[in-house]
């Protein structure tokens, strides 16, 4: 079943259309990469789910139900979390404080055992639950921005570039704990997966996670496909794998 369904979507900023019809979906249980150069609209794709950018036109619907034009809290609450592109936690909250902001919507009484949860996932944040955000390093950081969009249990996580700028073992961590959680959830219960869309400029580890992809191109769609095929195209090889 569709969780995520974008169709012929258009936005930009101004006078400048960025996103020229795109459509794009996400079922229940996948993890969905779509991949593409700088400035190819993927981060205003994700910003436009998040209801941040307006959509001009097209639809979104998340689950049955319309987005198109939901406010950004209304989609936290309805299930989509989104960690955005360069971090953006909140740098004079301390870990602790910043964990608790991802949750500010939830009025059931998980939110404690929760928060162990983040702890096992990225231990790191525990050690550090009483410093400020802003002094952490780069990827302590990243996995901050998802611990918090994981805070408020959603059905749909968005991540964009989780990998960028971070050292390989760091990397490898932080994509541990998405295959997992797209495994068995938060909950850990087998087939209870949490569906994932990514963007990422790394195709290698886009690819490599992901179930199915899509490449964007000066905001339009020019592939889709099983992200093993895709693996495989030439062309995706050639432009986004580093093959000659
Ligand atoms: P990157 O990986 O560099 O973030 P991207 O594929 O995510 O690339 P976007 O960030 O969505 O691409 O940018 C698409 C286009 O929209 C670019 O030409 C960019 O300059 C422009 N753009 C992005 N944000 C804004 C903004 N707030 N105001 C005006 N133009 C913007």
């Amino acid at each position: 079943m569709s969780l995520l369904s974008i169709q012929d979507l258009k936005a930009g900023y101004g006078l400048i259309e960025v996103l020229h019809g795109i459509s794009l979906e996400v079922h229940e249980g996948e993890i969905v990469a779509v991949i593409g150069a700088n400035g190819a609209g993927k981060t205003t794709m994700l910003m436009t789910v998040s209801g941040c950018v307006p959509v001009r036109s097209g639809s979104i619907h998340f689950n049955g139900a319309s987005i198109t034009k939901q406010a950004t809290c209304k989609l936290v609450q309805m299930g989509i979390a989104h960690a955005p592109e360069g971090r953006k936690i909140f740098p004079r909250l301390t870990v602790l404080e910043n964990l608790q902001m991802g949750a500010f919507t939830r009025k059931d009484n998980q939110i404690t055992s929760d928060l162990q949860k983040m702890y096992q996932y990225f231990p790191i944040l525990e050690e550090r639950k009483h410093q400020l955000g802003g002094t952490l390093s780069g990827g302590q950081q990243q996995m901050l921005a998802i611990a918090r969009a994981l805070m408020s249990r959603p059905k749909l996580l968005i991540l964009d570039e989780p990998s960028l700028g971070l050292a390989p073992m760091i990397v490898k961590q932080i994509l541990e704990v998405i295959r997992e959680l797209n495994k068995t959830g938060m909950n850990g219960e087998v087939g209870k997966g949490m569906s994932v869309l990514l963007v990422e400029q790394n195709a290698h580890h886009a690819l490599e996670i992901s179930h199915r992809g899509y490449v964007m191109e000066s905001g339009r769609i020019t592939l889709s496909g099983p992200s093993q095929d895709l693996l495989k195209d030439k062309r995706v090889q050639e432009a986004y794998l580093g093959f000659e």
